[in-house]
């Protein structure tokens, strides 16, 4: 083997290795770093796919074995996705503190049940004759570790993956194979992430890169006025052409805290699309959940 290379772009690392070398590379190089390299341990994995549990034994050796929090799977099919039937995995632990919060009881970083990638993707797939995919949710999925190598699990035997995001993990998206779609919620103007405009800013973009993807605004007057949904329509389209921008009234259930918001009528979120429209070019969707 030459000398150990760590390759920034992911097309770079595909193309500097042949098959074999990987493993060793890998193991090599986490020896050395003394530390993980994420991007490379992930390329290898999306590049060796189904030879899994050989890279397993490796990774396990090198930076020991990594758990998500499961809160709730749903093995079996039940979420519809452009005609796809999905299975679900809704993940414990959430970085943000969203009031609007549909699954407020997934927030705390403790509770749920602790599981590898491979146990995960084995109980959803084991036996299953009714799923085309699953559903990655929360909580917040990026902040599990292990949630890229369960993405190339997915994708690697042909199934539908999507995954729900809040953008608060770049690096985490920015490692997640292609072939999958990521719907990322951008929940304030620009201006009002702070320091973490960055972070977002980077989030928007990058969903470029995958096969599907969509962004989410959750729109309630309570706490976005029509001038910031269209500021926030035209700064998202600054900076990226592709994905779709869908405007999803927010709507209040028995499991959220305090005082419901005003949940927007169908009128009101059609009055607001057509004010979009013409204040930047752009036609939202819309989607009721
Ligand atoms: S980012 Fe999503 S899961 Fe987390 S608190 Fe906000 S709405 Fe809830």
């Amino acid at each position: 083997m030459g000398t150990i290379r760590l390759p920034p772009r992911r097309e770079e690392a595909l193309a500097s290795f042949k098959k074999g070398d990987c493993i060793i590379t890998f193991a090599v190089a986490s020896l050395f770093t003394g530390e993980p390299n994420e991007r490379l341990r992930t390329n290898v994995l999306c590049l060796l796919g189904t030879h899994i549990h050989y890279t397993r034994g490796m990774h396990n050796l090198c930076i020991g074995v990594r758990t998500m929090r499961v809160a709730n799977l749903t093995a079996q099919a039940f979420y519809e996705d452009e005609g796809k039937i999905l299975s679900a995995v809704y993940f414990q632990g959430c970085n943000k503190d969203c009031k609007w919060c549909h699954n407020p009881e997934l927030k705390p970083m403790g509770g749920g049940i602790e599981k590898t990638p491979e146990e995960i993707f084995s109980e959803i797939t084991k036996g299953n004759f009714l799923s085309d995919g699953v559903l990655l949710s929360g909580g917040e999925p990026t902040i599990q570790k292990g949630i890229v190598e369960l993405c190339c699990h997915f994708v690697g035997i042909g199934w539908r993956v999507v995954l729900n995001t809040n953008g608060s993990m770049p690096g985490v998206i920015d490692n997640l194979p292609e072939g999958m779609k990521v719907t990322l919620d951008v929940k304030t103007p620009k201006k009002d992430y702070g320091m973490d405009s960055g972070t977002i800013d980077f989030c928007i973009q990058a969903l470029q890169r995958f096969n599907e993807s969509e962004i989410r605004i959750t729109w309630s007057p309570s706490y976005l006025t029509e001038a910031n949904v269209i500021e926030m329509v035209r700064w998202i389209r600054s900076i990226n052409k592709e994905s779709p921008i869908y405007l999803q009234p927010y709507k209040w259930t028995t499991k959220m805290p305090g005082v419901p918001f005003i949940q927007p009528n169908k009128e009101q979120v059609a009055a607001l699309i057509k004010r979009v429209q013409e204040s930047t070019g752009h036609l939202m969707k819309t989607r009721y959940v």
